[in-house]
C-alpha cells in the first residue's frame, strides 16, 4: 500500500452499508433525514406546516397553494422520476464514492450482480444512475478559493488520434485532446473545468471566477496565460517549469499535479477514454471525492447534496 492509500480516511464498509440500507424504506429514512433535518417543509413554498399521507408513506401535501400541492421525498432530487428503487442508487453511489480511483459503470454492475443479483437490474440503468449521480455532485455552496491557491492547465485524452483514424469521426470529440483547468487551495478544495483553450481570457474569467481577490498568492507555472494576473488584482508568481525550477519558497504546483495524476489515474485507468461531452461529469465525481477525502461520512454529503 502507497503513503497516500494508509492516509485515507475511514469509509463505510460493504457489510456497515448493508446493514445500515437493508431495503427501500431505509435508504427513504435516511434520506429524508438529510433532506429535511429540521422536518418536512414544502419544496414550493417552504412552509413547514405541511400534512402526511396516511395513504402513501414519504408523501405530504401543502394547503398554501390554490390547489393542495402534493409532494413525495424525491420531487426535485436526482432521485425523482425514477423507475429505480432508492436502494439501487444508493448502491451504486456507494461503489461509485468508496472507490478512490472511479469505477467503472460495468465493474459497478458486475459487483451487484455478485452480491446482489435482485438488486442489480441493468447494465444500462446502471450506467444512467452513475452519470445521473455524478451530475448531481456539482456543489450549490461554492465558496471562493482562499489562502494559497494553485493555477495549472492539463491534457487529457487524445492518446489514441494516431490510430483508429477511421474511427476516429464516430466518436465526435471524443478522441482529441481535451483542456482542462484547475485551481487548488493548499490542504483544501479543488475546483476544476473543462475548457476550449488555456488562453488568457479563458483563465482570468476562471481565475476570477473560482478565487478569492484577498488570497494570499496564486501560484502557477510559466505558461504564458497566466502573467495578466495582476491585473486582475491577484498576488501571483510562477515557477520557471521550463527552465527546471519545481520549487521557489511558497511558490509551487505541487497540490494541483497531485489532483491531476489521480484524475488521470482514474479516467484512464478506469474509463479508458472519456468523451467531451461526459468528462464534466468524470470532473465532478473526482472533485468530490477529492475534496471530501477527510471526511468520514461523504456518502451522507453526497445524499445530502441530491
Ligand atoms: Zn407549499
Amino acid at each position: 500500500m502507497s503513503k497516500t492509500n494508509s492516509k485515507l480516511t475511514k469509509q463505510l464498509t460493504q457489510v456497515e452499508f448493508d446493514r445500515m440500507f437493508p431495503n427501500s424504506e431505509a435508504c427513504q429514512r435516511y434520506l429524508l433525514a438529510r433532506r429535511w433535518p429540521t422536518g418536512v417543509s414544502c419544496p414550493r413554498c417552504g412552509n413547514d406546516k405541511v400534512y402526511a399521507l396516511k395513504s402513501r408513506p414519504f408523501h405530504w401535501i401543502c394547503k398554501k397553494h390554490e390547489t393542495v400541492y402534493r409532494f413525495s421525498l424525491t420531487v426535485g432530487t436526482i432521485f425523482e422520476n425514477s423507475n429505480v428503487p432508492l436502494l439501487r442508487w444508493f448502491k451504486v453511489l456507494y461503489l461509485m464514492l468508496t472507490s478512490k480511483k472511479g469505477v467503472s459503470a460495468l465493474q459497478i454492475h458486475r459487483t451487484m450482480k455478485a452480491n446482489t443479483p435482485l438488486m442489480a437490474g441493468s447494465y444500462k440503468t446502471a450506467w444512467y444512475i452513475c452519470h445521473r449521480l455524478r451530475a448531481g455532485l456539482a456543489d450549490p455552496e461554492f465558496t471562493q478559493l482562499m489562502g494559497i491557491v494553485e493555477i495549472d492547465e492539463t491534457y487529457i485524452g487524445g492518446s489514441e488520434t494516431n490510430k483508429h483514424i477511421g474511427k476516429r469521426r464516430h466518436a465526435p470529440g471524443g478522441l482529441h485532446k481535451m483542456t482542462v483547468i484547475g485551481a487548488i487551495s493548499r490542504k483544501g478544495n479543488v475546483v476544476c473545468q473543462l475548457v476550449e483553450r488555456a488562453d488568457t481570457r479563458t483563465i482570468d474569467e476562471f481565475v476570477r471566477r473560482v478565487v478569492d481577490k484577498r488570497v494570499d498568492l496564486v501560484a502557477h507555472d510559466d505558461h504564458g496565460g497566466y502573467r495578466k494576473l495582476h491585473e486582475s488584482g491577484y498576488t501571483h508568481g510562477a515557477v520557471a517549469h521550463m527552465r527546471g525550477e519545481y520549487v521557489r519558497g511558497n511558490l509551487h504546483t505541487n497540490s494541483i499535479e497531485g489532483f491531476w495524476s489521480l484524475l488521470k489515474r482514474g479516467v484512464i485507468g478506469t474509463y479508458h477514454n472519456v468523451s467531451r461531452k461526459y468528462l464534466p461529469l468524470y470532473l465532478n465525481e473526482f472533485v468530490f471525492r477529492f475534496n471530501n477525502r477527510k471526511n468520514e461520512d461523504i456518502f451522507s454529503a453526497a445524499i445530502a447534496s441530491y
